[in-house]
Order: C-alpha cells, then structure tokens, then sequence
C-alpha cells in the first residue's frame, strides 16, 4: 500500500497534468494551486477520568470563487495537513465539476474515535467547533460528515454553533454544517446521499456498456455510511455482493452476502469480523476476489500497484477520496478496466448537501422523493458530461471530470477577476 504522505503530491500531479492538458489560465492556475486558508487549532478536552487531552484540529478551505467553502470533517488516527489539502481541492473540483453554488474544503481531527466514549466524542466536537469560531459560517464554510463523523457529529456542531449567537439568529444558523439528522433541521435521503449517487453512477456505466446488474457481482472495501448504502442501492437492483474488506478483515461469499443483516450487524460490533459465522479472510485475498464491480468506500491509497494487478474486475467506483494511486491507476488502464473517479462517482452526499444547506435557508423540508430524484437528475447530467468530455478530449474519466471543474472555475475567474 502506498504511502500516505503522496496522496496530496499525487492530486497535484494530476492537478499540473490537465492544467497542462487544456493550457488553464496561469492566474488560475496559480490561485488553485494552493488552498487560500490554512486553519489549525490545538485545543484541550476535559477526559472522562478529569484529565486534559489535547487534540490538533484542521480546516483547509481550498477555494470559495463559486460559493461558500464546503466538505466534511474527518476524524481519523491518520489526519495531517497534506492530506486535508489534498481533499480540500478536490472538494472544489467536484462541486465545480457537478454545478453546484459552493467551493471547496476539508477538516479533521488527529485521533481514532473509536478508543472515546460517546461523551468524550461530544466534548471533542463541540470544543474543536468553538475552537474555529468565525472560520466556519452558513454563508462562509460549511462542514459535513466525513469518514469517523456522522449525523450527530453535525448536530454537536450545529448547536455549538448556534450557541455562539444572539438569542434571535439562532435559528437562522442551522446551516452552518450539512448532514444533520433530520430532527434538528437534516434533509431526508442525506444519510444515504452518497452510496446512492454511487450506484446511479453505476446505473449509467451499466447501460453505457450493456452489464446487466441484476446478474452481477461487486465487492466493498469499508462498510460505513458510503460502503453500506452503497452496497443496499446495488443489493436492491439484484446486484450480489461477495466480498467485503474492512479495518477488522475480510469476508468472502460467493452466493452473496445479505447487505441489511450485516449493516445491522456493523452497527452493533464496530466492523465485519464474525458475521455469518465466514473465516475472516486477508486484504490480499479482498482484492484478488474476482467481481464485475469493486467499490473502494474506505480511505485514500487502498489499490497501489499490488492491489490493481489482483483485481479481477471491470469497474472501479470510487466511493472513497482518493483510494487509487496513479501506479496503480495505470495498471488497471493497461488491463482495460474502467475507473469512476471520486469526484463524480462519491459527489452526491454533497448534492444533497447542498439540497439540505437550500432548504435550511428557506425553513421549507422537501419530500424524500424530491431529494431523490433531484440527486439523479443532478449526478446523472454530470455523469454524462463526464463521458461527453472523455470522448472529446480522448481521455479518462478522471482527466474529465478536472477538465469540467477547471473549465467552469476558469469562466467564473474571467468574469471576476480578483478583488481588489
Ligand atoms: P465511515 O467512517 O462511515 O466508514 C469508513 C469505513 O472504512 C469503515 O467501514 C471502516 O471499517 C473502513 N476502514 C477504515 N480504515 C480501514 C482500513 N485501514 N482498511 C479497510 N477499511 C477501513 O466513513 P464514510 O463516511 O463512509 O467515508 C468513506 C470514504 O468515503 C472516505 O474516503 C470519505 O472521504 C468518502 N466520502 C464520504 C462521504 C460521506 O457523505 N460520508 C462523501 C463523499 C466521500
């Protein structure tokens, strides 16, 4: 597995190549390159036992020429400020890439919250949320869940948040942050936004190349909120999942997994070791398992050159940040297998972000069916821009999609110009 450190060197490395590619404006070029904020805190949090911890906590708002600064918050043992940056920008190309009204940024905390206790996680959140301040905002920058956060990590954040105000704009400020539950001014549908727009991008891959997925097979590595949901969207169109990696192992079966029981059983046990009673099986062989479809939904730098010659299967959907190196990238091209990029393939848990962000600024809830099919409308002309502009630029989807971000950041950028 490659190292971490490369993962911000390989985004620029990308980000040079198809710069190059349709000679970006110099100015832009230059204002992207770099993130416009670096925001690191250190802040102590009282323990259960009474003593103080300290923690290091980021926020990276890479761009906000198109609107405010937007993307999760990641709490993880492995966070530092190379990879925050790296995410930051492509936050800012994705929702450049998908049309939406926002920019670009990423935060986290440096620890594993799985060694805290659920009161220790809320003390955490809400002293790193006063820690930032005016750095966050609803009109300014706007956090999400991301890997070791979910819907009450937001709501922490949001009610810290509010409770920084005056008593009358309180309630003008639930959107501060996105992914709320729906009981403290959430959307409906957001909790699965992201695996569902995953499978609507594999929908479209499926009719563009005749794969039937009622008859076909997918792996899953990561099991959380992208894994999981991805995993019910394709179960629920006949597609059979067979092999799952997490942090705690591997498990195989070649008639399928039921997707519901193990989600439930996940959320019990923290992983999916001792489900269904299957051997917990290695990394090597989750990725030697031959499937139609292999949907990384963990962390960055998963399938380097070892991972990618194992991989028995057509198409890589990459529900996760970053999970491909470009080694690794390369030999899955040369061995004809498709690769969805992170950018279009995960954008839609910020879609309906963004759908969650526009109904808290007009206090007025949408129907989930709203949300759906406002999702699919809004990923599915994406997904096919995408494919447009490989075709006429010969080539991937990745180099593609940076091709439509860059595109429409650099019109933004002539009609702009900088301030002052
Ligand atoms: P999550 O915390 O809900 O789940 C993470 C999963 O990754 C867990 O199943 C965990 O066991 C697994 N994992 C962690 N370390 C691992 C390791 N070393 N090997 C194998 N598996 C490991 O996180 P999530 O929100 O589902 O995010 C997953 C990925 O999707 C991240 O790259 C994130 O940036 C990206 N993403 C998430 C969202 C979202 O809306 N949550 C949106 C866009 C992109």
């Amino acid at each position: 597995m490659a190292d971490k450190v490369v993962f911000l060197e390989y985004v620029m490395k990308k980000f040079e190549e198809v710069a190059d590619k349709i000679n970006l404006d110099p100015k832009v070029r230059t204002i992207l390159s770099q993130p416009k904020n670096e925001i690191i805190v250190n802040f102590p949090v009282q323990m259960d036992n009474g003593e103080y911890k300290l923690f290091k906590g980021y926020r990276i708002q890479h761009n906000n020429v198109q609107g405010p600064y937007k993307g999760g918050i990641r709490y993880h043992e492995e966070v530092k400020l190379d990879e925050v940056k790296a995410l930051a920008m492509l936050m800012t190309i994705k929702c450049a890439l998908v049309g939406l009204p926002l920019g670009g940024a990423k935060g986290g905390i440096k620890f594993n919250p799985r060694e805290f206790s659920q009161d220790e996680l809320m003390r955490i959140t809400r002293r790193f949320t006063h820690s930032l301040g005016d750095s966050i905002g609803p009109n300014y920058d706007i956090p999400a869940p991301d890997m070791g956060t979910n819907a009450q990590t937001m709501v922490w954040m949001m009610d810290t948040y509010m409770n920084t105000r005056d008593q009358g704009s309180r309630h003008n400020v639930r959107g501060v942050v996105t992914g709320k539950s729906v009981e403290c001014g959430g959307t409906l549908g957001r909790n699965s936004a992201t695996g569902t727009g995953v499978v609507m991008c594999v929908e479209e891959w499926a009719k563009g190349t005749g794969l039937n997925l009622a008859d076909s097979t997918f792996s899953i590595q990561g099991f959380g909120n992208v894994g999981s949901w991805a995993a019910i969207g394709l179960a629920s169109l006949g597609a059979h999942l067979t092999a799952v990696n997490d942090h705690t192992g591997t498990i195989i079966c070649p008639e399928g997994i039921n997707v519901y029981s193990l989600k439930e059983y996940v959320a019990k046990n923290g992983g999916i070791a001792g489900f269904g009673d299957y051997p917990v099986l290695s990394r090597e062989e989750f990725f030697s398992h031959e499937v139609d479809i292999l949907i990384p939904a963990a962390l960055e730098n998963q399938i380097d050159t070892e991972e990618a010659e194992a991989i028995k299967a057509k198409l890589i959907a990459e529900g996760a940040n970053g999970p491909t190196t470009p080694a690794g990238e390369e030999i899955l091209k040369n061995k004809g297998v498709s690769i969805m990029p992170d950018v279009l393939a995960n954008s839609g848990g910020v879609i309906v972000s963004y759908f969650e962000w526009v109904q808290n600024k007009a206090s007025n809830y949408w129907v989930e069916e709203k949300v759906h099919s406002e999702l699919k409308r809004v990923i599915t002309s994406a997904y096919l821009e995408v494919v447009n502009t490989s075709k006429n630029h010969n080539c991937d989807m990745r180099s593609a999609s940076f091709i439509k971000a860059f595109e429409s950041l650099q019109n933004t950028y002539a009609l702009r110009g900088i301030f002052p």
